[in-house]
């Protein structure tokens, strides 16, 4: 495979065996290159294939895609307010000073609380990467139970992923 962009060149074999590549780089101003090595992910590189595809004929046909309306990837979506309205709009509007001022300190604390859950979700992804492939193990005085699950079609794009679980045991 070989890609030419005006600032670039990705260069890599299609053997099975070949899994890195080379981009390189080149100053337009100066003339000089620079080479950086990566670890090709075919599968990866099919995934955002598809998905392009999957694009292109939305726009080819003027159509959109399915609303996924799961809360848990809609609310960091940027287009939330505009694609579900009625979800992050509507609503009956209530007038009641002490449930604004909880409402508001509870948002104080959730954004109070964020680095410390960036934090959490971090160390649970490096344990989840460590733990991959164990059902069911004891370390100190923890369980840990894992699974794979499969994904809802709709969720980016069905698939799989491995579901960790840690529980203090009760002494
Ligand atoms: S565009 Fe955003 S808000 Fe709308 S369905 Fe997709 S993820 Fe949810």
């Amino acid at each position: 495979m070989s890609v030419s962009a005006s600032s670039g060149l990705v260069v890599a074999s299609r053997r099975p065996s070949a899994r890195v590549g080379i981009l390189a780089l080149k100053n337009k101003s100066t003339g000089r290159c620079k080479f950086i090595q990566f670890t090709l992910d075919y599968d990866l590189a099919e995934e955002i294939v598809k998905k392009i595809e999957r694009v292109n004929r939305h726009v080819r046909d003027d159509t959109l895609p399915d609303k996924i309306n799961d809360d848990a990837i809609c609310d960091l979506c940027s287009f939330n307010e505009v694609c579900l309205p009625d979800v992050y709009h509507d609503g009956e509007i209530i007038f009641d000073e002490e449930l604004e001022a909880d409402i508001n300190q509870l948002m104080e604390l959730r954004s109070s609380i964020k680095p410390l859950q960036d934090e959490y979700d971090e160390l649970n992804e490096k344990l989840k990467k460590k733990l991959h492939g164990v059902q069911k193990a004891i370390v100190g005085d923890c369980v840990i139970m894992g699974k794979m699950v499969t994904k809802k079609p709709f969720t980016y794009n069905g698939g799989e992923y491995w579901d960790m679980r840690i529980k203090k045991i009760k002494k």
